[in-house]
């Protein structure tokens, strides 16, 4: 709790649902500006449809999405030419409502002429999406996997993804879906809200066991089965980096909106829940990301008719609070201070041991004894208590107590802790994903011509200024077919109802008029080639603009 009147900054921020200013200009908060935005399933399903427009097999784990109502012709065309091309093609469609949670209003059909579907299309804009009939089965049961991710920086970008997570079970055997099946929830959804009401839930004090279980409990009977578990994670870890990738560009509109580069604010982290279904093939495919993931280490239980108590659950609190214990260990803003002293120090004494010619092994040794007897001065100079400067001299003293003084010396806050549950994927894997990374680069075009600061859509001088600095208006294509390109694109996106508060061009309109543009300038190359050609034309128009603006400013 923040209380009333409190006028002291605080290191860390941890907001209950989203980002809100209030005034914050340190420390770290748990949230990103515009992530929950981001998160909604038609917004979800429009950043991961741009990236398979670019990289079709790199994002073939999200099933087929059409957004409705707008596409909803689309659906109803491409069912048709799909079933036209293959009559064996027997599909099921999942309807899920936009910013729904928890199974609410979800529903099957099996195509798109049901009456449930066309009845509803315009009053509430939803998902409908291609749905997997064979996932994998344990014990006759479908089950789904929410997975903890940490965003732990923007920029530059840093994933870690928890080690465990849940495995949430259905509550009735499972079928592939008929028409006569298709309304049984506790057989096809694996939520637990819904599933908690079935009869057939079981609560278990085994993590092993019952309706929620953990996700290495699962590996374990995979792998026992002979799956190749390594594997599972290999796929798991890269559908996770993908979907970041997918989303980084918009938050980085929304966050140079809500903190301005070159101003004091907060930095932010935050904690998604990836909720993944595996298929009998052990490929992982993405459901839905979570913003706001719950993370409640109780359960309810009904202790006799309509008496409710909260219980603690042992699988939510074994996977949740390593999470949170961790995440908190990682954005310690102590630790970073404790590491930067430390590598000053021992890059200062590492200098002083090469001014007397020590030998390394006798360098190393005196450098760390050196280093902590210095730190034990500065922390002495610093302290304002009484009490500090005694806490100080104390860990001085366990630090020079023998020669191994380097463990007793940095006796950090940690000792005794188990070890991360949380592991970094990114930037390790960096290398492996960086060519996807195109959208981010095309985001960063429509950021440096915004503007004014805190706005997230692009005026039309704007554009036009970005189309003369990246010299690319030709005799084919003059400033008004600019003109006209910007007032298409920008009003069928403002008509789509996304975001009324501002007018002008949001970034996924920039990147609709970016394709087009690059489509125009490099015809016959693949779309991901004719992009990744036009990022590179702008970008060093840019750079030269730059260094004729400086060589100006010089002279
Ligand atoms: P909500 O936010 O309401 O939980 P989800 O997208 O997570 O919405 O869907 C709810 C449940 O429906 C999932 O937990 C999963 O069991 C099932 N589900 C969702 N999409 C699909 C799909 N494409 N194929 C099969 N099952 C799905």
């Amino acid at each position: 709790q923040f209380p009333f009147g409190r006028r002291l900054p605080c290191d860390i921020y941890w907001h209950g649902v989203s980002f809100h200013d209030n005034d914050i200009f340190s420390g770290q908060v748990n949230k990103f500006p515009g992530m929950t935005e981001m998160v909604r399933k038609i917004t979800l399903s429009r950043a991961v449809r741009t990236m398979q427009d670019l990289f079709p097999l790199e994002y073939n784990f999200y099933p087929r999405s059409w957004i409705l109502p707008e596409e909803f012709p689309l659906f109803v065309d491409e069912v048709r030419m799909m079933k036209d091309s293959d009559p064996s093609w027997k599909p099921t469609f999942i309807v899920k409502p936009d910013g729904g949670c928890q199974g609410d209003g979800i529903y099957l059909i099996k195509d798109p002429s049901d009456i449930r579907l066309t009845g509803s299309i315009q009053s509430r804009p939803a998902v409908v999406q291609e749905y997997i009939c064979k996932p994998l089965l344990v014990d006759k049961l479908k089950f789904d996997i929410r997975l903890y991710v940490l965003l732990k920086s923007l920029e530059p970008l840093e994933i870690y993804i928890a080690k465990d997570g849940l495995s949430r079970f259905c509550t009735e055997p499972y079928q592939e879906p008929t028409l006569k099946n298709l309304h049984q929830v506790f057989m096809h959804l694996t939520n637990y809200s819904l599933n908690i009401h079935s009869g057939n839930f079981i609560h278990s004090d085994n993590v092993n066991t019952g309706s929620k279980r953990t996700f290495s409990s699962i590996l374990c009977r995979l792998s026992s089965r002979g799956a190749d578990v390594k594997k599972l994670w290999s796929d798991i870890i890269s559908l996770v980096i993908k979907t970041i990738i997918a989303l980084t560009p918009e938050l980085k509109v929304y966050y140079q909106s809500d903190i301005p580069a070159g101003k004091p604010g907060p930095t932010c982290f935050q904690i998604l829940g990836f909720d993944i279904l595996l298929m009998k093939n052990l490929k992982p495919m993405l459901l839905e990301v979570n913003a706001n993931p719950s993370m409640r280490i109780e359960h309810e239980q009904e202790l006799s008719p309509g008496v409710f108590e909260n219980v603690p659950s042992p699988v939510d609190e074994e996977v949740k609070v390593a999470v949170i214990r961790d995440t908190l260990r990682l954005v310690d803003p102590q630790k970073k201070k404790r590491k930067d002293v430390q590598d000053s120090l021992l890059r200062a004494v590492s200098a002083f041991c090469i001014m007397w010619g020590m030998k390394d092994k006798q360098h190393k040794h005196h450098s760390l004894k050196l280093s902590l007897k210095l730190k034990f001065y500065l922390k002495l100079g610093s302290c304002q208590t009484l009490e500090e400067a005694s806490e100080a001299k104390e860990e001085a003293r366990e630090a020079s107590a023998g020669d191994g003084g380097e463990r007793g010396g940095s006796r950090s806050p940690e000792a005794g802790l188990p070890s991360l549950c949380l592991k970094q994927v990114f930037p390790k894997y960096a290398k492996q994903f960086s060519y996807l990374r195109l959208v981010d680069r095309v985001a960063a075009l429509f950021i440096r011509f915004l503007g004014v600061k805190g706005t997230t859509k692009l005026g039309p001088t704007g554009f036009r200024t970005f189309i003369r600095n990246c010299k690319l208006s030709s005799s084919n294509f003059s400033m008004a077919s600019v003109d006209i390109l910007y007032i298409d694109i920008t009003r069928r996106w403002n008509s789509m109802g996304i975001d009324h508060k501002e007018s002008g061009m949001c970034l996924q309109a920039f990147v609709e008029a970016f394709f087009c543009l690059a489509q125009k300038k490099y015809k016959s190359l693949p779309l991901h080639e004719q992009v990744s050609s036009l990022i590179e034309f702008c970008e060093y128009h840019l750079a030269a603009l730059d260094e004729k603006r400086l060589v100006c400013g010089r002279g």
